[in-house]
């Protein structure tokens, strides 16, 4: 008997995911794209009330914000930095003589000043810090980017390359938590209504080595990381939401203050669209004219 072909051979047969030949990277289909348009606009519509301010950055923060941000301590797997040609014309030589042996050209190339997003809420945080006080109803901000996470893999929820939508709250500590709670019911509402199954759980970031397991442990102790978990590819339902409370970290790491002067609290709700997308996918079909009626209203209307 053939194995069940998986959800990525199926995302690739329906055309929805190109392969590039380098797991965890793909072009998507209009459809796919068009999934995670409506998806978005039905998140701005629940959201609209609130007032966030809206930003948008390239998929890219200067290296000087990767190291300042702690990421290369608690990430240094998933980060990715951008390297470059740097050289003159001899190196120029050496470097396609290189290439044309088949030899490793890439020890040659210089780092340049610029990283790649690891979170949607990466930019915000020295921006917020530059522009001075808090006001006291605090700020929020609407953020989307493409990110990047150094961890390859056959399971098409896991990706190199994908995007987050994201609400981000500074302010009080009774400010952030009210955000996160809210949001934690709204998006509960939302991926029921899209007719998915969902849990939430108590969640970590994947810190590294030895040291990121006791801050693993922590995170999870204080409740300060939930995900919403969804069946898409695997056995183990996948985190498809993300509701973080980050306590005072951005906020010390770069000096952002309320209007008394003491350090700011931060949160953020992130969506991860890819995983989103795939969950409608896996769940109501790969054609999209034969999802149910009422997902189908709430998408197009
Ligand atoms: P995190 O910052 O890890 O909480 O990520 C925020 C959201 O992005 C998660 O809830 C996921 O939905 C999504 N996400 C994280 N890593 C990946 C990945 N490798 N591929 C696709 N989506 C991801
Ligand atoms: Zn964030």
């Amino acid at each position: 008997m053939d194995a069940q072909p998986t959800l990525l051979n199926q995302m690739i047969a329906a055309g929805h995911l190109v392969p590039t030949g380098v797991d965890g990277l793909y072009g998507r289909s209009g459809v796919f794209e068009d999934v995670i348009a409506r998806f978005e606009a039905l998140v701005t519509e629940v959201g609209k009330d609130d007032g966030a301010e809206v930003l948008r950055f390239p998929p890219a923060i200067t290296r000087t914000l990767l190291q300042t941000s702690g990421y290369m301590k608690s990430f240094p797997q998933l980060a990715g930095t951008v390297h470059s040609f740097c050289g003159g014309d001899g190196d120029h030589a050496a470097l396609l003589a290189k290439i044309d042996a088949g030899e490793d050209w890439t020890k040659d190339q210089c780092c340049t000043d610029v990283a790649l997003t690891p979170a949607a809420c990466y930019p915000l945080y020295p921006m917020l810090a530059a522009q001075g006080t808090l006001p006291d109803e605090g700020r929020l901000f609407d953020v989307q980017s493409y990110c990047f996470r150094h961890e390859p893999s056959a399971d098409p929820a896991r990706m190199q390359l994908f995007r987050m939508r994201e609400y981000v709250r500074a302010g009080t500590p009774d400010q952030v938590q009210a955000f996160r709670a809210q949001w934690l019911e709204r998006a509960k509402e939302l991926i029921a209504k899209l007719g998915l199954p969902f849990d939430v759980v108590p969640a970590n970031d994947p810190f590294f080595g030895r040291a990121g397991k006791m801050m693993k442990l922590s995170q999870r102790e204080q409740g300060l990381k939930l995900e919403m978990v969804i069946p898409v590819a695997n056995a183990q339902p996948t985190a498809c939401l993300s509701f973080n409370y980050h306590q005072d970290h951005f906020a010390s790491t770069w000096g952002v203050r309320l209007a008394d002067g003491s350090l700011a609290h931060t949160g953020c709700v992130g969506f991860g669209l890819e995983r989103l997308a795939l969950a409608l996918f896996k769940h109501h079909g790969l054609d999209v004219q034969g999802w149910p009626s009422g997902v189908r209203g709430l998408l197009w209307g």
